[in-house]
């Protein structure tokens, strides 16, 4: 008994320390504010995890875009390690047609090309390439990260280091895949310690400045993509997105509505805030919430829920 108390309080301390530190190490920068782009004032209604799950809202036309995924087998047994359990089968969640696809497409390639040359902040003078935004232009949820890292910085591409796999993964139990959500982050370019893209560990959380200038960015992307749903990956994504959050245990485990017109969209977001997967690599205890936030996620989403997990 005095043994489970003590690691009780073990790992409450591990998790209130680390808490607005998820994704570094804790040499980190002070917190960061909400950048000045995102209105304070922009009300953000918080509602309780446990309303029932909608009616699922995607019934695909004939002339929708099916996603080309095998189906895998559901194994809904979680690995001794981890608390997010095998690949379940996939399940559209796309909403757009082709048609629209196209046009978005090409709205899109303008604000890659405008990324490719831009030097607005001090990140541009030292990042090898942007890491844009990959993804499905018509997925029904977008991940966004906070910024790149060194493996991203050199190919170009978010979410693909170490973190990366770890967020295929997350998906791939979800029963979802990267071709059928987006994924971006607040900043586009490689945030470094020191002005080296080619040292290892040399990744810092993008200062407010730097978010601030790289936010219009983001805000297109969203708006091209019209995603019904948000997932912040980490406290500094959450706390950029989400208008007055002051962590990310003040703004997870429920749904968030952020008013649409902070991403100029017809309808309001739905955002959820979860773990950055860097921060589970680290704390792997984390998992087990961060599948809770991902089920929370599938049941507004009207997706599949697998049939056996914890
Ligand atoms: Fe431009 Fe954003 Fe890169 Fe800064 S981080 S240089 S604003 S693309
Ligand atoms: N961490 C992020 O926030 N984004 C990436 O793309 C990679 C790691």
């Amino acid at each position: 008994m005095d043994n489970e108390f003590k690691e009780l309080t073990r790992d409450a301390r591990k998790y209130i320390a680390a808490e607005d530190c998820e994704d570094y190490s804790c040499s980190r920068p002070a917190p960061i504010p909400p950048p000045a782009s995102v209105p304070a004032s922009a009300p953000a209604t918080v509602r309780k995890t446990d309303t029932p799950a909608p009616e699922p809202c995607y019934s695909a036309p004939a002339e929708e875009i099916k996603a080309d995924q095998p189906v895998v087998e559901a194994k809904p047994v979680l690995p001794a390690e981890t608390s997010i359990p095998e690949p379940k089968p996939q399940s559209p969640a796309i909403t757009c047609s082709v048609p629209q696809q196209w046009d978005k497409e090409a709205e899109m390639e303008k604000i890659r090309q405008e990324v490719s040359g831009c030097q607005k902040c001090q990140l541009g003078l030292t990042r090898l390439n942007p890491a844009f935004g990959v993804g499905n232009l018509c997925a029904k949820v977008m991940f966004i990260g906070e910024g790149p890292g060194y493996e991203e910085d050199h190919r170009g591409e978010p979410f693909v280091g170490k973190a990366g796999q770890l967020l295929d993964k997350i998906l791939s139990a979800m029963g979802l895949s990267r071709e059928q959500v987006y994924i971006a982050n607040i900043v586009k370019c490689h945030p470094m310690i020191t002005p080296n893209p080619n040292l290892r560990g040399n990744d810092r959380p993008p200062y407010p400045e730097e978010m601030a200038t790289c936010r219009p960015y983001l805000d297109r992307q969203i708006a091209i993509v019209k995603p019904q749903f948000i997932v912040a990956l980490g406290g500094v994504a959450s706390k950029a997105l989400v208008p007055g959050a002051k962590s990310l245990s003040s703004v997870r485990g429920r749904v968030i509505e952020l008013p649409n017109e902070i991403f100029g969209l017809r309808e309001p977001v739905k955002l959820i805030a979860t773990y950055h997967p860097a921060a589970l690599l680290r704390n792997p205890n984390w998992k087990k919430d961060t599948w809770e936030d991902m089920k929370l996620l599938m049941r507004e989403m009207g997706l599949p829920m697998p049939s056996k997990q914890s």
